[in-house]
């Protein structure tokens, strides 16, 4: 059966992707619907299950055999089979036998280079992930990215992973997001794999780990982090990191860890301008319109969405995909008064967002104190601790970064905004006055 799937398939991909992809599997065990198969890299394990499983999973069952997913051991050079012997540059010599699962986080198609619009905002940390993506020297190791919600970390991940996938696939790239990295932990403490946990994660040989920020203060996980980290860096692994704020900004972090991480290359991505909004709602446009020619969108629409609507990239494609919709229920052009209409809750409320200008008002009225003296150099407590109150709105109610915050305030270094954040935070689990202050300006400011 195996073998006929297997022509088949190669009748279905073609030549050049079947001696890449399927040739190299063999069959090794059927068992409780769980079709194995050992490959040569867990690269192309993790290539197949991603691009051929479903294709493959329905052949077997068109051929009589009932089989729920399939899955991926490393074979031993020794005992791979002989159409193996092909040129294989040097394979990294792998140490002593490599057996794994091949399974990274599934990787969104759409996000590739291609589909990333590069602006201002994000042409450094654009440019950063393709070097990584073509082998970048070591000053770019590890590359941490971060950014606020929505501003294509996660897409210039997997944009890393796809190209290297494609143009260097003799790498074992795994990519996984913090939380699953904390669950495989959390999985292996449990049925005592740990062994086999060190040795999957110390094998690959790129690392991208997404969002970094959620296993601060998981204390185990963060240790075995560190060490899988550390034995990656010190054997000349690439690895990828990225988070919502700097490496010294991540909460409950230890210094150590943070300042492992920024011994690489630290890049941010700045919120959205209005280019660079507009450019991707025009890209997104275009990829739509190759699929649906009838789609017509007025003249001055997506200027209008890409003033109007905020930084966050989700929330403009989100209101795209509702235009679309929309406009294919009712077959009507994009037009600015369907627009409105149609979009009008999300309009609402980006037109709500609070800005430093309007915290910072509100604060020095409420302390009845001068918007100079709030943002200026004085070091009094009657100024100081308003200051501090504003910086912490501004961080708690506005996507701005520190070092954003800062240049608000009078210029000030992105650790003064750091200290004055955590010493209100400090205080408003103590100082029922403070907490009661913050709870009235932030209730007026979101209103
Ligand atoms: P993050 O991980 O930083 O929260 P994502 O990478 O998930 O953000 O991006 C959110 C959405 O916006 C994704 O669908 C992504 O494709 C899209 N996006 C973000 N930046 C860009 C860009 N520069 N060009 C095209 N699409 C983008
Ligand atoms: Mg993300």
């Amino acid at each position: 059966e195996w073998i006929n799937v297997k022509q088949e398939m190669r009748g279905a991909v073609g030549e050049s992707k079947f001696t890449n992809w399927i040739e190299p599997l063999v069959f090794e065990t059927l068992r409780d619907g769980v079709l194995t198969c050992s490959v040569p890299t867990l690269f192309i394990g993790n290539y197949v299950n991603q691009n051929y499983a479903d294709q493959i999973v329905y052949l077997l069952a068109r051929a009589g055999q009932e089989v729920e997913r399939l899955s991926f051991v490393v074979r031993n050079d020794e005992t791979a089979g002989p159409q193996q012997q092909k040129q294989q540059p040097a394979a990294p010599a792998a140490a002593g036998a490599r057996r794994g699962v091949a399974e990274s986080a599934r990787l969104e198609e759409r996000y590739t280079f291609d589909t990333f619009v590069v602006g201002k905002p994000n042409a450094l940390a654009h440019a950063a992930a393709r070097r990584v993506a073509e082998g970048g020297p070591v000053a770019y190791n590890p590359l941490f990215l971060y950014g606020g919600n929505g501003l294509g970390k996660t897409h210039l991940m997997h944009a890393i992973a796809h190209d290297m996938r494609q143009n260097r696939p003799e790498l074992d790239v795994l990519y996984l997001s913090a939380d699953q990295f904390m669950y495989r932990f959390v999985t292996a403490l449990r049925e005592r794999k740990m062994m086999d946990f060190k040795h999957f994660f110390r094998s690959v040989d790129v690392l991208m780990v997404d969002d970094v920020q959620f296993i601060a203060g998981k204390d185990s996980t963060q240790e075995e982090f560190f060490h899988t980290f550390n034995a990656l860096a010190d054997a000349g692994k690439q690895i990828v990191i990225s988070a919502d704020c700097a490496p010294g900004e991540i909460r409950d972090l230890e210094n150590r860890i943070s300042s492992r991480l920024a011994s690489g290359l630290v890049v941010d991505l700045h919120p959205t301008d209005y280019e660079l909004r507009l450019g991707i709602l025009q890209s997104k446009v275009e990829q739509y319109r190759s699929q649906h020619p009838e789609l017509v969108v007025a003249d001055g629409v997506l200027e209008f969405l890409a003033h109007r609507i905020s930084n966050n990239v989700r929330v403009l494609e989100g209101s795209l995909t509702r235009l679309f919709a929309f406009a294919s229920l009712v077959g009507k052009e994009i037009n600015l008064e369907l627009t409105q209409d149609c979009l009008a809750d999300i309009l609402r409320a980006s037109d709500r967002k609070i800005t430093i200008d309007e915290i910072q008002r509100k604060v020095s009225e409420h302390y009845n104190i001068r918007l100079s003296d709030l943002i200026g150099p004085r070091r009094m407590r009657s100024y100081a601790r308003p200051r501090q109150i504003a910086m912490w709105l501004s961080k708690q109610l506005t996507n701005r970064s520190l070092p954003e915050i800062g240049k608000r305030f009078g210029g000030r270094d992105h650790t003064t905004i750091m200290h004055g954040v955590r010493k209100i935070d400090e205080l408003r689990q103590t100082d029922s006055a403070i907490s009661e202050d913050l709870e009235m300006l932030r209730r007026t400011l979101e209103q």
